[in-house]
């Protein structure tokens, strides 16, 4: 029976390659971001924070610090990787305390209603028919006044969401079904997350509606899912968050040769193919540069001489050179600031339908030809630049030449 949990569809909706070495491979993942570390132990004090309230313990603030302090030591190990090499693990241990001493002063004496759950577990039936279930664990369940369901989630991220993006968040919504008919008298049930780093709330609601096309949606992403043959790795910024980066085809070799001590490192085979390819490109890319400005000095010393000598073919050992120099009208086209004035000119003299649209090229044409009456044919030259177009062929001479 197909069992999916919010997390699990996050993850193939984030790269569809991490799903499948997660949740099919089932490779177990090699680090652990420290700020999901950080997550974890700031979720173990809250939770240890309203776990002993329901024994009518009130744990002083100091003690739940001290909590969070050893769980830190305890958990900590060598697969936690920080990747904002700017950040310490002093400052994620500092960033959990504050979260958890801001929310402890916010919400003292933690009377804002009565907790029903705790880690509570949610399964259900997304689609009974075809077996999708859906499963979770809800951070705390409150009943307010009795008939006020809150579902409360911590979250330690850096980013504020906005009410837009609350209001399609998927993870409450899921619980929120998963909760349905648990508890009895519930009228309302409110959507809660608490932003730890910013000391915000965030509310939300759903509708039955609204809980029905979130239904729907999630079982097309399950459908979507179940029917992926490739999970191809799709790269983006959190890329150097991922777990997974040592069995992605995306990243393993970074990961790999980023371990290697400087003097195995440049001796690495794909190191050294990258590095004497980027330089060849980058010689090339010189070269052309080079022959570039040199080809253009030639061309203008050929125009130069062609000039000089009156003559439109030039001679070498084995080529020639044509030499192309001509003068062209140019009239000013749409979006030039004389356009407009050029063709109100034209139509006030009746001309326009002989111009269309006014083709610039189809103008030159007709005044060219000389059609036109010449005190008009006057002002619109008045319109006219004149453009030098140039060009150089250059074929290689048969023997008899
Ligand atoms: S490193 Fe990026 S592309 Fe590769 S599996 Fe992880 S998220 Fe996907």
């Amino acid at each position: 029976m197909p069992i999916y949990s919010h997390s699990q569809l996050s993850t193939y909706e984030t790269c569809p390659h991490q799903y499948k070495l997660a949740y099919i491979d089932k490779i177990e993942a090699e680090t652990e971001g420290i700020e999901a570390f950080m997550g974890s132990r700031v979720h173990e004090a809250l939770e240890k924070l309203y776990r002993d309230l329901k024994v009518t313990k009130l744990n002083p603030l100091e003690e739940l610090l001290n909590f969070y302090h050893q769980g830190w030591e305890k958990n900590w190990n060598d697969r936690i990787q920080i990747v904002r090499k700017d950040f310490n693990a002093e400052d994620y241990l500092r960033l959990g305390k504050k979260c958890i001493t801001d929310y402890y002063k916010r919400y003292y004496p933690f009377d804002q209603g009565k907790t029903l759950g705790i880690e509570e577990y949610v399964y259900f039936p997304l689609e009974e028919e075809k077996g999708y279930w859906i499963r979770g664990f809800i951070d705390r369940v409150t009943l307010v006044d009795s008939s006020i369901l809150e579902i409360h989630d911590y979250k330690t991220s850096n980013r504020l969401p906005s009410a837009a993006e609350a209001k399609s968040d998927r993870q409450l919504a899921l619980y929120q079904m998963g909760v349905g008919g648990k508890w009895q008298g519930v009228q309302e049930v409110r959507l809660i997350w608490h932003y730890l780093t910013f000391d915000a709330e965030i509310h939300s609601s759903r509708t039955p509606g609204e809980l029905h096309q979130l239904r729907e949606a999630t079982l097309e992403l399950i459908r979507r899912i179940e029917t992926d043959r490739q999970f191809l790795p799709k790269e983006g910024p959190l890329c150097a968050w991922c777990d997974y980066q040592g069995f992605c085809p995306k990243r393993k070799h970074l990961i790999a040769v980023g371990s290697l001590p400087p003097n195995e490192y440049l001796h690495e085979e794909g190191v050294i193919l990258v590095n004497r390819y980027a330089e060849l490109k980058e010689r090339k890319r010189i070269l052309n540069e080079e022959i570039d400005t040199e080809l253009a000095k030639v061309e203008e010393a050929l125009y130069a001489y062609a000039r000089s000598e009156g003559i439109d073919a030039i001679f070498g050992s084995d080529h020639a050179a044509k030499i192309k120099i001509e003068t062209k009208e140019k009239y000013p086209l749409k979006g030039d600031p004389s356009r407009r004035a050029l063709d109100e000119l034209i139509k006030k003299a009746g001309k326009w339908m002989e111009v269309s649209d006014l083709n610039p090229w189809m103008l030159a044409r007709v005044i060219g030809r000389g059609g036109w009456p010449p005190s008009l044919a006057n002002k619109v030259r008045a319109f006219c630049s004149s453009e030098e177009s140039r060009s150089i062929t250059v074929s290689k001479l048969k023997e008899k030449e």
